[in-house]
């Protein structure tokens, strides 16, 4: 098929210093360690007939025929390429005018990529098209190439670079000893190493090559970043804040007294956690992680009784409004019993509400404040804020979480997290050592399995069947919609197409759509829908990840599963199997790659979180994890924490050891690395 172009006609292109800025490039310095992802070897040009299967290649010739063939799968661009030695079929499974107007019939290209065995001889298949040039043009080392954003070129990126590294002069702030101890070569030798490596290098002994100039990099980051925990460590050590300790568990008391069940062990221990931190004169930084449904909620409505019996007033933020209502429903049933004032701050408020609500939490009358972002506006004044809660913690950025947390000048509020986004403990370890982790391993007892089933989209029909038959004995259904690419325009369409489909084929249903771009009173009217039991069937987008509680939902249908991640689907997911009725997972799959198979499978055989985010971690490296952001420490560009586990532990010790002998030159080091990245100095 021809695409259209990428960006829409009048739609405005990202300033460059923006587009830069998002790729991490803003000083020379960012640019000298902006690494290539790979090479290619442009030295040479080879007569097509020297051209071998499976193996990458340059070649130039004639373009002698060119034609739009329709397949199944879509309009294909196929050309023939002549050199007077051989011919080259050359294969585009989807392109743009600009490639058709590239091989047009007479014109010469240059053509660079894998050479494979086609069904009429040798093939590319979307090689790199190029313009002709003279052998003397070429150039005599390997090219670089560089991760690049929307409409930044990798000409440019390189002229820009090479300037970097002629402008900045790259001293090296190791000590010899370590270096030599460790075998890593010197800094700048390993920089323009891996920029421009020599004219000799050939492609395929490079891997060898340029490990040592690799590793140096990685253990330089590693102890940037090792001091940089350290450093922010050091800074909550300083940090004062109130103890939370009552005299006498009034409220505590009597909210055992009420409650309906009894806690888990899991949720006993985390809690008795929480509250040895919140007796300390640190503030306390623990995020509290427990899967989807392993009730986080009362772990935190426990929390914030314990500080309201100690006099001070509490507040939980959560990332949606519809999230932020649930929890202040579910909290006020279990608190205003025991007497305890809830105020509610969104913001969709009126002004005068707005109003009354302000002044009940600057004169210390509300003693437990729920709401969104609204809660971080300048204009909230708290009286006596001894805890802050976060909920779906990810959702926030550092900035974010530490607004919530104003204090007076020398003492911060108490700090608690919530995630259901799982960090396997090594990660958790080695990363995150500023923050404590308490885990919720253990669900409410009588919880059923929830049965996942894959099945292709191509059987979508017998699906709309499973849809009808759960309404029928009066359940209700998720069906999810993917993200398409990251554009909430098309995702939308996809989801309202989806919806259309579903009220033609299921017209006795009472069938609900919500997605991100309504607005959020809407989303809200429907979301109260779906859980009132009005709607039947709730057609979303992602928007329903987040934390919401409908156990009568027992079917929950997730199309293109296989644009997911594991974690998200295990989200997803989590929304079913919350009542006493067997509940049911479809992932419908669309073209599955052989790791996508994988994927769905972990899906599949697993509803332990952990489990997922474990094999998640196999499948992809750590560096997308959320929980790498949450400590305010940046993530890792080079290193991986698994693969690279003993440049770890080296990185840990030197960095340990080079805070004592010269502080300062380490400090500047995590400096260089990491003085851009949000909240580094300050977190
Ligand atoms: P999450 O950890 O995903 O935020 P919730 O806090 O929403 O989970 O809890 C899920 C459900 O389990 C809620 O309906 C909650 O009231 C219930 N629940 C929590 N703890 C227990 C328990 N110990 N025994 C029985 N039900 C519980
Ligand atoms: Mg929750």
């Amino acid at each position: 098929m021809a695409y259209p172009a990428l960006r829409k006609k009048g739609e405005k292109l990202a300033p460059l210093s923006e587009r830069l800025a998002r790729l991490g490039l803003q000083k020379d310095w960012d640019y000298v360690l902006h690494l290539p992802l790979r090479y290619e070897d442009e030295r040479k040009i080879s007569p097509i007939a020297e051209l071998q299967a499976g193996c990458t290649g340059q070649c130039q010739g004639q373009v002698i025929r060119c034609e739009r063939v329709r397949r199944p799968s879509g309009e294909q661009l196929q050309a023939t390429v002549s050199d007077g030695t051989a011919t080259l079929s050359v294969r585009l499974l989807h392109f743009f005018p600009s490639q058709v107007k590239q091989l047009e019939v007479n014109k010469t290209v240059r053509l660079y990529g894998p050479v494979r065995d086609g069904f009429t001889g040798l093939e590319m298949v979307h090689p790199k098209i190029k313009p002709p040039v003279d052998q003397a043009q070429l150039p005599s080392t390997l090219t670089p190439v560089y991760p690049a954003g929307e409409s930044i070129t990798q000409n440019w990126l390189r002229k820009r670079i090479s300037r970097a590294l002629l402008d900045v002069e790259i001293s090296d702030p190791m000590p010899a000893d370590i270096l030599v101890k460790l075998h890593l070569p010197g800094l700048a030798d390993a920089i323009r190493y891996l920029h421009h490596p020599p004219v000799g290098a050939s492609l395929a002994a490079l891997s060898d090559r340029t490990a040592a100039a690799w590793q140096r990099l990685k253990f330089d980051e590693l102890v940037a970043q090792q001091v940089a925990l350290r450093h922010s460590r050091a800074l909550k050590a300083q940090s004062q804040a109130k103890p939370i300790a009552p005299e006498r568990e009034v409220l505590i008391e009597r909210f055992f007294d009420r409650l309906p069940f009894a806690l888990t062990d899991a949720q006993r221990r985390v809690f008795n956690e929480i509250r040895a931190d919140l007796a300390k004169t640190t503030p306390m930084n623990r995020l509290l992680q427990g899967d989807v449904g392993s009730g986080k909620t009362i772990i935190a409505a426990l929390a914030a009784v314990l500080a309201i019996d100690a006099g001070f007033q509490a507040t939980l933020m959560a990332p949606t409004e519809i999230l932020a209502e649930q929890h202040y429903e579910k909290i006020a049933q279990w608190l205003e019993p025991l007497g305890i004032k809830l105020a509610w701050l969104a913001g969709k408020q009126k002004t005068k509400e707005r109003n009354a609500n302000l002044e009940a939490i600057a004169s210390g009358q509300a003693q437990l404040i729920i709401g969104t972002h609204a809660l971080i506006q300048e204009s909230v004044k708290f009286a006596n804020l001894g805890l802050a809660i976060v909920d779906e913690q990810h959702r926030f950025g550092v900035a974010q979480r530490l607004a919530l947390r104003q204090g007076s000048e020398n003492s911060l509020p108490h700090l608690l997290m919530l995630s259901a986004t799982p960090i396997p403990r090594t990660l958790a370890m080695s990363y995150l050592a500023d923050l404590d982790v308490s885990v919720i391993d253990e669900l409410p007892p009588g919880r059923k399995p929830i049965v996942t089933k894959l099945i292709s989209l191509s059987r979508k029909r017998d699906v709309l069947g499973a849809v009808a038959d759960q309404v029928n004995q009066g359940r209700q259904v998720y069906w999810v919609c993917p993200l398409i690419e990251e554009s909430e325009k098309i995702d939308l369409t996809a989801a309202t197409q989806t919806y259309e489909e579903l009220k033609r084929s299921l017209p006795h249903l009472r069938i609900g759509l919500v997605h991100g771009a309504l607005p959020a009173d809407e989303k809200q009217v429907i979301m109260q829908a779906f859980q009132d039991g009005v709607l039947d069937v709730l057609v979303a987008t992602t928007v329903i990840e987040v934390g919401v509680d409908v156990p009568n939902a027992t079917l929950m249908v997730i199309e293109h599963a296989e644009r997911f991640g594991l974690a998200q689907l295990h989200q997803l997911r989590g929304r079913v199997g919350r009542g006493a009725e067997k509940s049911f997972c479809i992932l419908l799959y669309g073209e599955l790659s052989e790791t996508g198979r994988e994927r769905l499978k972990v899906i599949r055989e697993t509803t332990d979180g952990f489990e997922i985010a474990r094999r998640d971690l196999e499948i992809r490296g750590p560096g997308e994890f959320l929980g790498a952001r949450q400590s305010g420490v940046p993530m890792l560009r080079f290193a991986n924490l698994e693969l690279d586990a003993e440049l770890v532990e080296q990185a840990r010790n030197f960095a340990q050891e080079w805070l004592q002998t010269d502080p300062s030159a380490a400090a500047l080091h995590a400096k260089r690395w990491f003085g851009h990245a949000e909240g580094f100095l300050e977190a």
